[in-house]
């Protein structure tokens, strides 16, 4: 965030403390009584609602917050579980939720202290939480109460706990298979476009510990192919990979601490300049070690296609290029990996990626500068979206309940209430 969206956020705050009580309407409210949770009887969790109500002229319809309607799964398949950090606390959240001005939900939050899960959106009704209209309709969002840069603190076992068991039970209930091509970080939704890459978001950002809670999950990083093979899990032990990443909104350097993020270099060498990401320096400036700055990482438990090996490091494609990280012997930076590799049709250098899997008026594919080699399939990681020879649509038919909706300008404020620039 910037000075000017940390003043936002702070207006944001205020209003949703002092108007949400009022806003909050008696049906709603009435309806806090009567709805049970959709949570696994193992975890304590109860139903506060987020708003849904008109909230300016009521010859709009578009004015309304702060979620869809809809009849999941049957109207819209629900693929993917996104997790998120909430840049303010538990009761500040319920509180934004609860405001139909901050247009912005989730259909859980998770409270950092205990773990305890509140449900505020049904699963069968579609939270603007992803800022990506195709990942909203077919995603579960939950929001995990924590700050991203401020390490791991906030990240409990009791949080992990929670978390975990929420998702297994998710999964198991809508089919969603539990890998990182479907449960991902808020960080790895694809932009809408190129020119929006600057306004996703990193949360929850590179202290969530992703191979413990993969781990929880009963998936953690096994070697599954050759150690030859094409295709890595990166599986950096969160402990050991400790990390100096910078918090450029303060501009502070954070301390040296653990990370399941592993810096990407142009070359291989420390001291090559970081991997820059084309859609958050589009002047072609180097990548920085700001912690928000997820294109010149890759995160544990994230997979990718090799590139080249030298020693002590390896290079993966990334974004189209190579993009290389240490992986000195015996560090188990990297295990082998099976899966399916996208490549090229002969005679074509590029697979046309796209950041949604519905139409767009402009619909002509994006394209960058071609590589030589596919990435992993069946992903919509924002690093695929970009990589021209990695097709990573999300599998499956689309099912849209409304056309592509306006893109809103709002600058971001915290990370529940910033998510009404792009959530819808
Ligand atoms: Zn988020």
């Amino acid at each position: 965030m910037t000075p000017k969206q940390r003043n936002r956020r702070t207006l944001a705050l205020t209003a949703a403390g002092a108007l949400g009580a009022a806003l909050l309407s008696p049906a709603a409210q009435a309806g806090a009584d009567e709805v049970r949770p959709e949570c696994p009887h193992s975890l304590t969790c109860d139903w506060v609602p987020a708003a849904y109500q008109q909230t300016g002229d009521p010859a709009d319809k578009d004015t309304y917050g702060n979620y869809d309607t809809a009849d999941r799964p049957d109207s819209n398949a629900i693929k993917f579980i996104v997790l998120h950090d909430t840049e303010v606390d538990y009761d500040t959240t319920l509180k934004i939720f609860q405001n139909p001005r901050n247009q912005t939900s989730a259909h859980y939050v998770v409270r950092s202290v205990d773990g305890h899960v509140t449900q505020m959106v049904k699963n069968k009704d579609i939270a603007w939480q992803a800022g990506n209209w195709y990942l909203n309709t077919h995603s579960i969002g939950i929001e995990q109460e924590g700050f991203a840069a401020e390490g791991a603190t906030w990240y409990t076992p009791e949080m992990y706990r929670s978390t975990a068991k929420l998702v297994r039970h998710l999964a198991a209930k809508y089919d969603i298979p539990l890998d990182r091509q479907h449960i991902l970080g808020h960080d790895g939704v694809p932009p809408t476009s190129a020119a929006g890459t600057k306004n996703m978001h990193w949360d929850p950002g590179p202290y969530w510990d992703w191979n413990r809670f993969m781990a929880l999950l009963g998936r953690p990083a096994v070697p599954s192919a050759p150690r030859t093979g094409e295709l890595i899990t990166v599986s950096a032990d969160f402990a050991r990979n400790r990390q100096t990443f910078r918090d450029c909104e303060k501009g502070a350097d954070l301390p040296p601490q653990g990370s399941s993020a592993v810096p990407l270099h142009t070359e291989p060498s420390a001291d090559a300049p970081l991997f820059s990401d084309p859609g958050l320096h589009p002047d072609g400036s180097p990548g920085t070690n700001c912690a928000a700055d997820w294109g010149s990482k890759i995160s544990a438990t994230q997979q990718a296609v090799v590139a080249g090996r030298e020693p002590g490091w390896t290079a993966i494609w990334w974004y189209g290029q190579k993009a290389w990280f240490r992986t000195p012997p015996g560090s188990g930076t990297t295990v082998p990996t099976a899966g399916l590799v996208v490549k090229p049709k002969e005679g074509r250098a590029q697979v046309p990626v796209y950041g949604v899997a519905y139409p767009e008026k402009r619909s002509t594919p994006r394209t960058s500068p071609s590589p030589p080699w596919a990435v992993r399939s069946s992903t919509p990681s924002r690093r695929a979206r970009r990589s021209p020879a990695g097709a990573r649509r999300p599998p499956g038919t689309t099912t849209r309940r409304r056309s592509t909706p306006p893109s809103r300008t709002t600058t971001p404020t915290s990370e529940v209430a910033r998510s009404t620039s792009r959530s819808r």
